[in-house]
């Protein structure tokens, strides 16, 4: 057994009824009006709450800002990593340290409401184990990434193993079960909205609508979120290395009946010299095609090599408002395994 599954099964010391967990990426623009509204929410939501910022390498007054914070109000607290490590490994490390029996998990932006929170408990209390928010619309991103996610779950749900149910995002409430189930998925190339529909457990959709960024702009350019789709289909699905070898056969199959036709019209009318553009054609072609199924075993052996090295998942520089001796026995993920 390894020590991450020993960690995840182990009792959590102080516990507490609700973790609101939020990633942060230069935000400091956003805290004041994020800490001025979900404060005083978490104060009627529930009597014993804590809120965990991660601070994910960033350059701006993000982790000062959390740092006053947490002086006014230690329930208030903060990993801060040692560069950015990015989103999903963020909220990894958010559910590493929340010791909440529920935890949410939200964006610093505030285009998740925070109100939504007290619709989630209300069904956690009910008996469901994870429950996310669903956006009904997604007038705030561009039609070019409206595009673009649409055509990726349409793939996703054609070659994943579990469909992505439709508009669950990272806004959700997951319960102590769920939690310690995503903590056991030690991978790299993190997908998490994958993951999450992965691990199952019980489960309700909630609509909201996202409301606009208040300040900044979103970190997910383009490329970036071309990267993440295929992290997100290379984790799930082995489709697209399976599909080469049924293109392979229809492509042998294909040259058996050329070459066969080829015999029978040198036999029948001699040899034909003309066909220097159907050759110079067909070469382009499956050079490209093979070129292509190279890169994508490529991507596939990038990943492999990215797990086999079993670096840590990320290095924390600080920590605000945590037991050292709790954490440290806690997070074994961000400590290199033995
Ligand atoms: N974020 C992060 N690390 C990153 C990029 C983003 O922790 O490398 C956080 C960011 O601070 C925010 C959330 O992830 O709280 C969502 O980011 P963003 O608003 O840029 O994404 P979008 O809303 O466009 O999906
Ligand atoms: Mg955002």
């Amino acid at each position: 057994m390894s020590s991450l599954t020993q960690s995840t099964g182990d009792r959590i010391e102080n516990p507490c009824e609700l973790s609101l967990v939020i990633p942060a990426f230069n935000e400091a623009g956003n805290l004041p009006a994020l800490l001025a509204r979900v404060v005083p929410l978490l104060d009627r939501l529930s009597k014993d709450w804590e809120l965990i910022f991660v601070d994910d390498g960033s350059s701006d007054d993000t982790f000062a800002h959390i740092a006053a914070a947490h002086v006014k109000d230690a329930r208030i607290r903060c990993v801060s990593f040692s560069r950015n490590f990015g989103k999903e490994i963020a909220i990894a490390a958010g559910l590493d340290a929340a010791r909440g029996d529920a935890v949410v998990i939200m964006d610093a932006d505030l285009q998740h409401p925070p109100e939504m929170i007290e619709k989630f408990m209300e069904l956690w209390r009910e008996g469901y184990d994870v429950v996310y928010g669903q956006r009904i619309d997604r007038h705030t991103d561009s039609w070019a990434r409206r595009a673009f996610t649409a055509i990726f779950y349409h793939l996703f749900a054609s070659f994943g193993e579990t469909p992505l149910p439709d508009g669950a995002g990272d806004f959700r409430l997951l319960d102590r079960k769920a939690v310690n189930a995503l903590r056991l998925m030690g991978e790299r190339a993190r997908f998490s909205k994958g993951l999450y529909a992965w691990i199952g457990f019980k489960s309700v959709g909630v609509p909201f609508e996202v409301s606009d960024r208040i300040t900044g702009s979103s970190k997910f350019g383009f490329s970036r979120l071309i990267s993440f789709a295929f992290d997100g289909i290379a984790s799930f699905s082995t489709v697209p290395l399976r599909v080469w070898t049924y293109i392979g056969a229809l492509v042998s199959g294909f040259a058996l009946v050329m070459a066969a036709s080829v015999v029978i019209n040198t036999l029948i009318y001699g040899i034909d010299v003309p066909g220097y553009a159907t050759i110079v054609v067909s070469i382009t072609f499956f050079a490209g095609i093979q070129l292509l199924s190279l890169g994508i075993i490529g991507e596939y052996i990038g990943r492999i090599f990215a797990e086999v090295k079993r670096r840590p998942l990320y290095l924390v520089g600080q920590r605000i408002g945590f037991d050292e001796a709790e954490e440290q026995r806690r997070s074994s993920r961000s400590l290199p395994r033995t």
